[in-house]
């Protein structure tokens, strides 16, 4: 059984396994006799019910991860969609090449990464993952195999760059990787008491850095609030190409209840807070624990108990950023909510290219909430209410809770990813957000 990131909403999925890119046709028709839809199914990081199949019947990917063709003269390597970030680094790193972009966790596969067009630390300098492939397969059920590329069935090619799994499913693509002379990150730590301090860090610092990122104290109130750590960090020019295999912990069954309550949160997030020096503090470190510090802990989200929780990511335009999330951040520290998985990102202006992608120039905010029923009813409409006002949008990838309505506000161009869907291809996210019967 299956179930999302955040185990909340609770739709037990059952996986059907493809093997070889040759069996998929047969396996998407036997779905589809048996089940009426599916839908691809990576490693199931998304965090609400954008990857649960409305059937409860998924079409799992996973195995599919062999290279197909790689030129590390160029870093072009041609993969299936199941292979992981972490198995493509494995390889690549050694020979002096890294993924263009990567989220906070090397385990999601490349079809997922492309299905969500991802985002990274580096999002100011190279935008999205989507924009990194040149072409990929698609398999549907209505169609013969398609390459799509931006010039051939380039409708296709934008509306599955961030489709969420609806338009087919990818069973390959190609991409280009970028050069490392070190698997090492020059990095800075810099510890700011304000959100107009991290404002003022992001516009000086950002255009100095690949990667930036910041974690905020979302219990801090009154003259603390907004107060965090900037992290920012470039490829180190020296050091050896190295794959980190630092051993890792595992969270080894999930709790009764969980562990994350204001008490233990207020403790991590001033501990970790007075942890960072108030001077700028820089090191050489694994590329590891920079870029997934929370891959070393495995199944990390079971500590949050059998209810599970919900991530909430928003993007807000630079013009109301301040002010929207300051608001934000008041409102969500007087609920005594929050978590300790608190960011806070500037996108930068290169243009997406997906039709459902998520990101646009502004500032986006993350924070993982322990699942109540508080969250849908009170917290969240309060916070959508900030997202609207300020013409920001919730991403898809992480939610539980955005209703039909926002969704077709914030995403215009979901009627066009609706007459390019796959028929046989639908999830509980797609119902919930489209009315879909
Ligand atoms: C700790 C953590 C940190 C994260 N950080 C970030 C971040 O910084 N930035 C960011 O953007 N995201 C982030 N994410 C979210 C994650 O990167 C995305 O949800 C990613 O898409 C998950 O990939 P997956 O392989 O697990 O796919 P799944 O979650 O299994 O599926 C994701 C979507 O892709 C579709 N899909 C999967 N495989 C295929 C395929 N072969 N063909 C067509 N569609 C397919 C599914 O139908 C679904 O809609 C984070 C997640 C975690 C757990």
């Amino acid at each position: 059984m299956k179930l999302s990131w955040g185990l909340y909403p609770s739709f037990p999925q059952t996986p059907h396994s493809c093997f070889w890119r040759s069996d998929m046709q047969n396996l998407l028709s036997d779905l589809e006799k048996n089940h009426s839809t599916t839908l691809p199914f990576g490693n199931g990081r998304s965090y609400g019910d954008s990857c649960l199949a409305s059937s409860g019947q998924l079409l799992h990917t996973r195995s599919l991860n062999r290279f197909i063709a790689a030129d590390w003269e160029k870093g072009v390597i041609t993969a299936e969609a199941g292979m992981t970030l972490e198995e493509l680094l494995v390889i690549s790193i050694p020979r002096g090449w890294f993924l263009p972009v990567v989220p906070g966790t090397k385990f999601v596969t490349l079809g997922g990464a492309l299905a969500n067009d991802i985002h990274g630390k580096n999002h100011h300098r190279r935008g999205t993952f989507g924009l990194h492939v040149s072409k990929f397969g698609l398999m549907r059920s209505d169609r013969p195999h398609l390459i799509c590329s931006r010039q051939e069935n380039n409708d296709l090619f934008a509306a599955t760059i961030g489709g969420l799994g609806l338009t087919g499913i990818i069973d390959w693509l190609e991409l280009q990787l970028i050069p490392i002379q070190s698997s090492l990150i020059d990095s800075l730590h810099v510890r700011f008491n304000s959100l107009n301090e991290f404002f003022s860090l992001s516009s000086q610092l950002d255009h100095q850095y690949e990667y930036t990122v910041s974690w905020i104290d979302c219990l801090a109130r009154g003259k603390s609030s907004g107060r965090g750590v900037y992290i920012a960090g470039n490829h180190a020019k020296n050091g050896s190409l190295n794959t980190d295999d630092a051993k890792k912990i595992r969270v080894p069954f999930t709790p009764p209840l969980s562990a994350i309550n204001s008490l233990t949160l207020r403790l991590f997030n001033t501990i970790y807070y007075y942890a960072h020096n108030s001077t700028p503090n820089q090191k050489t470190i694994s590329y590891e624990p920079f870029f997934f510090p929370l891959d070393r802990i495995l199944y990390w989200n079971r500590i949050y108990g059998p209810r599970g929780f919900q991530q909430y990511q928003c993007v807000i335009p630079h013009s109301f950023a301040e002010s929207a999330i300051g608001e934000m951040l008041d409102v969500i520290a007087s609920a005594k909510s929050g978590s300790f998985l608190a960011v806070l990102k500037r996108f930068g202006d290169v243009p997406s290219p997906g039709l459902l992608s998520f990101p646009f120039p502004g500032i986006t905010l993350a924070l993982d909430f322990p699942q109540s029923e508080k969250l849908n009813r009170n917290l969240f409409p309060r916070l959508d209410a900030i997202v609207r006002e300020a013409k920001g949008r919730l991403y898809p990838a992480k939610d539980a809770h955005m209703s039909a309505e926002d969704f077709q506000e914030f995403f215009p161009m979901w009627k066009q990813v609706e007459t390019l869907r796959d028929p046989v291809l639908c999830s509980h996210f797609w119902k919930r957000v489209t009315h879909e019967k």
